[in-house]
């Protein structure tokens, strides 16, 4: 190469009048396809391809930008895939932002393309995305259908009559179904806990949309392990979805009329903290700065929402916890670990410029085992650390609860690869000599 062309960008200029939310030249030229993060994604372990690996979508979304190429349906498949579990990210060395990425180039497609799509598929997402996800009543006449469905023995009925089999994508969306955990935690929103003892802060928990019934026990006990920590725990009404399943849809104006919605009855209410226990939803709330920032009214408000937003284990590892009374035996329902794209506030991170979300970093706050174990909360060791060291057994990322629903979501998509990967967790289990998954 010439030395005068050293100066030169590798790719053509990015196109001018792209779509508003498009991704941005900035963060593409981030990337210097190095390909480390290729073994961070579990698409790419799992299906070979590089166009399904971090390095080659960005690839793609670079010759969208340049006019190289047209928004393709392989284009969109390739995209489709993405977890946007943001493993990739916390593996770049470059701080490639690329949950940014994938979000903005879903927001493109959804822009252009979203009429292209068949119009069953289009009223469907009409009714998650506008409708149930977003409408108490929705979510409450949801969780109850779900529970009857699974408490009275309907669904063993339909599983064992072979019918699913002949439902298509239907009969698998069956077995993605979640168990509906009665009673279910939408009654409690909008009170008050008290703090157990000396009161010390005033939080409040969002409780998130599905959660209140696929997850019901969970946030009752993370609110208890609040409120033995000294904290009035409220739950305030008016909250609702935190529209992280919108944002990774491409539905970013939706997404922000929920936000809003969360930051005003959180944002001037007096509280120490605001609490999520859901790791993907608390990727996203994390973000309102980011959804907001064009936003007058808001932009403000979302920089204060975020500075107090908090997922539960990282708001207990920045207190002083109160020992447990009795530590019970087994902890089963662990209130949740962050996620990879979960933001913390971590000084030396943020300086080195390690991505836009500095990677969680428990066992620094906590140097002698996970901050529940050194509090004694834990009296044994898990059988598998659930943070960022996949093994051989465990796989493409299967052990993240966020990850491994996306998994099963896109095992829709690729039924061969589902069943490849069920199969070689059973071998897994065997090589083990358990039974436990
Ligand atoms: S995203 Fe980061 S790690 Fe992956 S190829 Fe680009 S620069 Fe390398
Ligand atoms: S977000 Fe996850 S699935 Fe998507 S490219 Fe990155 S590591 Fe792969």
């Amino acid at each position: 190469m010439a030395a005068s062309d050293a100066t030169q960008p590798a790719f053509p200029p990015v196109l001018p009048n792209r779509h508003a939310e498009a991704p941005r030249a900035v963060d593409l030229d981030k990337c210097v396809h190095c390909g480390l993060c290729l073994n961070n994604c579990p698409t790419y372990r799992e299906l070979g391809v590089e166009m399904d690996s971090p390095r080659g979508r960005i690839y793609q979304m670079v010759q969208v930008a340049t006019g190289q190429m047209e928004m393709t349906p392989s284009y969109l498949e390739h995209l489709d895939l993405c977890l946007a579990c943001r493993g990739c990210e916390s593996a770049c060395p470059s701080g490639v932002p690329y949950g940014r990425l994938i979000e903005a180039a879903r927001t493109e497609i959804e822009a252009k393309k979203s009429e292209s799509r068949p119009w069953h598929i289009r009223a469907f997402r009409r009714f998650i995305f506008g409708g149930l996800l977003v409408t108490p009543w929705m979510l409450k006449a949801a969780g109850g259908l779900l529970y009857f469905y699974q408490a009275t023995g309907l669904q063993q009925l339909v599983r064992r009559s072979g019918i699913l089999k002949h439902m298509g994508k239907m009969g698998r969306i069956e077995h993605l179904a979640p168990p509906a955990e009665y009673p279910f935690f939408f009654d409690e929103v909008g009170k008050t806990f008290p703090a157990l003892g000396e009161k010390r802060y005033r939080v409040a928990f969002l409780a998130g949309c599905l959660a209140n019934f696929t997850s019901a026990r969970l946030n009752e006990a993370t609110v208890r392990v609040l409120q033995a920590n000294g904290c009035d725990v409220v739950i305030p009404a008016g909250q609702t979805c935190c529209g992280a399943l919108h944002v990774h849809s491409g539905l970013k104006d939706e997404a922000r009329v929920l936000a809003r919605k969360n930051i005003d009855v959180c944002v001037d209410a007096g509280y120490d903290a605001v609490i999520t226990n859901a790791a993907g939803c608390g990727s996203t709330l994390k973000e309102y700065d980011e959804l907001l920032e064009h936003d007058a009214a808001y932009a403000d408000k979302a920089r204060r929402f975020v500075a107090m937003m908090k997922d539960v284990t990282e708001f207990l590892a920045s207190i002083e916890m109160v020992a447990p009374r009795a530590p019970p035996a087994r902890y089963r329902h662990l209130p949740g670990l962050l996620p990879s794209g979960s933001r913390t506030e971590d000084p030396q991170r943020a300086a080195a410029g390690a991505g836009r979300h500095p990677r969680p970093d428990i066992p620094r706050v906590a140097p002698g085992g996970s901050l529940l174990r050194q509090r004694g909360y834990l009296q044994h060791r898990p059988r598998r650390d659930c943070r960022f060291h996949p093994s051989e057994e465990d796989g493409p990322r299967e052990q993240h609860g966020r990850r491994g629903a996306h998994h099963r979501q896109r095992g829709l998509r690729h039924p061969a690869a589902g069943r490849r990967r069920a199969l070689w967790k059973t071998a897994a289990r065997h090589a083990r000599g358990g039974t436990a998954g």
